[in-house]
């Protein structure tokens, strides 16, 4: 039975995979890290796999974490481990009650892609803390497209936009928005109707990385938001840092040994994420960007996208003949097939530049390791954070994506070598203009460290939430 003065129970409800999970259960550690709070990550057994070692080591050092798996023999992720964002949970509804009902916890994080657990949770009268995935830029940036809908008065899709109303001129095409954003009869209120009657926002970012958006969302969508970011920078251990959703498919010390032969930025880090699929012409086109250039890279090729289910599925066939082997010998390229340990990479001192699909996760912790980024948007929010890297925080430089396409469609754009080169040189050459990327990328980094540090703005954040909420929890047992 909770007290007055016990810590409060924070139950955290991640989605299945990904770039969703993974920042849940490192907000988890953050909660549980900072005092005054326990965190209770709720899932399902299969998917509790992916993470429980790394839950036991920060129990072992003392952390107020655990796990309790639904009642539940249901599963929901594929055989990958992720699930699509439009994948429908709502199987897990009575096994969600039944947890709530037991844990009674003073309140849950849950992740806005479980679009069913509103009513349950509100029924139980249980503070509902939605979690996004994103940033403060791309709802602002979605809220007044969809306000002032200056993508409506366009001829092609093609045509650039100002977005109106912004702290900073932002332009987009109509190709570049998402399907419920340039149709709003698609949805954008499903945001809008989670957050009407929620206890709040936890978004994991900073309040120096975006502050005008930031008070953007506060003030004028009228959003309450706990900034409480970067959460990856909980994972302090090299073992928290290589296991993160998944088990890498590449030894870390063999990966370390790689990236420690080479000198300070001289290694571009290329990688699209957990979900994106890259048509195999696209994958030939960045092979031959690379071997046109000097720079070393480690390239992590997840997943591709077929056409057919029969469509042959070795990626080696993919690549331009004897490519890897030529890298290979060179020691030049480091190529990853399936998952990496992406936060170890980025922050080793080796990397100099990120080619990424501009996911947030990504986004945020290429920012926080201070590395500039060639910004490749596919899907999502992506094209948004793409604005924010290279026009807000001019640390990024675009290769010139065009065409939003679903993570599980074909995409028809193909960007071609020259210009993909064009960026890498322009990311990781030695030009004043990379030099001045590289100090701007290394303050914010510095700032995303003294946010989350005691005294931080992220860490003040936390500290808001857990005491609103223990302050909920006394007036509601003294009116009991
Ligand atoms: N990630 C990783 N290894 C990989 C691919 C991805 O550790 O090989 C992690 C990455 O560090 C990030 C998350 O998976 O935390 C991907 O999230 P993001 O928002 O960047 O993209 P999404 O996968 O949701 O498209």
């Amino acid at each position: 039975m909770a007290s007055v003065t016990s810590p409060v129970q924070i139950v955290f409800f991640p989605f299945v995979g990904g770039g969703h999970q993974i920042p849940m259960i490192d907000t988890a550690i953050a909660f549980a890290s900072h005092g005054g709070a326990n965190s209770i990550i709720t899932t399902t057994l299969s998917n509790s796999l992916q993470f429980n070692k790394s839950i036991l080591r920060y129990q072992q050092s003392g952390l107020p974490i655990t796990i309790h798996t639904l009642p539940t023999n249901i599963e929901i992720s594929d055989t990958d481990m992720s699930a699509g964002p439009f994948t429908d949970t709502s199987v897990l509804r009575q096994p969600l009650l039944q947890v709530l009902q037991d844990l009674h916890p003073d309140a849950i994080v849950v992740d806005m892609f479980h679009r069913w657990a509103a009513d349950v949770i509100d029924d139980l009268q249980i503070p509902r803390i939605i979690f996004h995935g994103s940033g403060c830029f791309p709802p602002c940036v979605f809220h007044n497209v969809t306000h002032y809908a200056p993508h409506e008065k366009l001829g092609s899709d093609s045509d650039p936009f100002l977005v109106p109303g912004l702290p900073d001129p932002i332009e987009l095409t109509r190709s570049q928005l998402p399907p419920f954003i340039r149709d709003p009869s698609q949805g954008f209120d499903r945001r809008k109707n989670a957050e009407e009657n929620s206890f709040g926002t936890v978004t994991n970012s900073f309040y120096n990385l975006e502050p005008a958006y930031a008070d953007y969302l506060r003030n004028v969508i009228k959003t309450k938001v706990w900034l409480v970011g970067p959460v990856s920078l909980c994972n302090k251990k090299t073992e928290d840092k290589t296991e993160r959703g998944k088990i890498p498919t590449i030894d870390e010390q063999s990966c370390l040994n790689w990236l420690n032969s080479k000198e300070p930025n001289s290694v571009l880090y290329i990688s699209f994420g957990s979900l994106a699929r890259l048509p195999r012409e696209q994958l030939k086109e960045i092979a031959y960007a690379l071997e046109s250039g000097d720079q070393a890279f480690i390239w992590v090729i997840g997943k591709i996208f077929k056409s057919s289910e029969t469509e042959e599925g070795d990626e080696s066939k993919w690549l331009p003949d004897g490519f890897e082997q030529r890298m290979k010998e060179k020691n030049k390229g480091l190529i990853i097939r399936g998952w990496a340990p992406q936060l170890l990479i980025l922050e080793h001192e080796s990397v100099g530049g990120f080619m990424t699909h501009c996911g947030w996760n990504s986004t945020l912790e290429g920012l926080s390791s201070g590395v500039p980024m060639v910004t490749w948007p596919l899907s999502a929010e992506q094209f948004a954070n793409e604005k924010l890297v290279s026009r807000v925080l001019k640390v990024g430089v675009e290769v010139g994506s065009r065409e939003w396409v679903s993570w599980q469609d074909e995409r028809r754009e193909i960007v071609r070598r020259e210009k993909v080169a064009k960026a890498v040189e322009k990311v990781m050459g030695k030009s004043e203009e990379a030099e001045e990327m590289r100090k701007r990328v290394r303050y914010i980094a510095d700032k995303a460290r003294r946010a989350v540090e005691e005294g931080g703005t992220s860490y003040a954040d936390i500290d808001a939430l857990i005491h609103e909420l223990t302050v909920r929890r006394q007036t509601c047992l003294k009116a009991n």
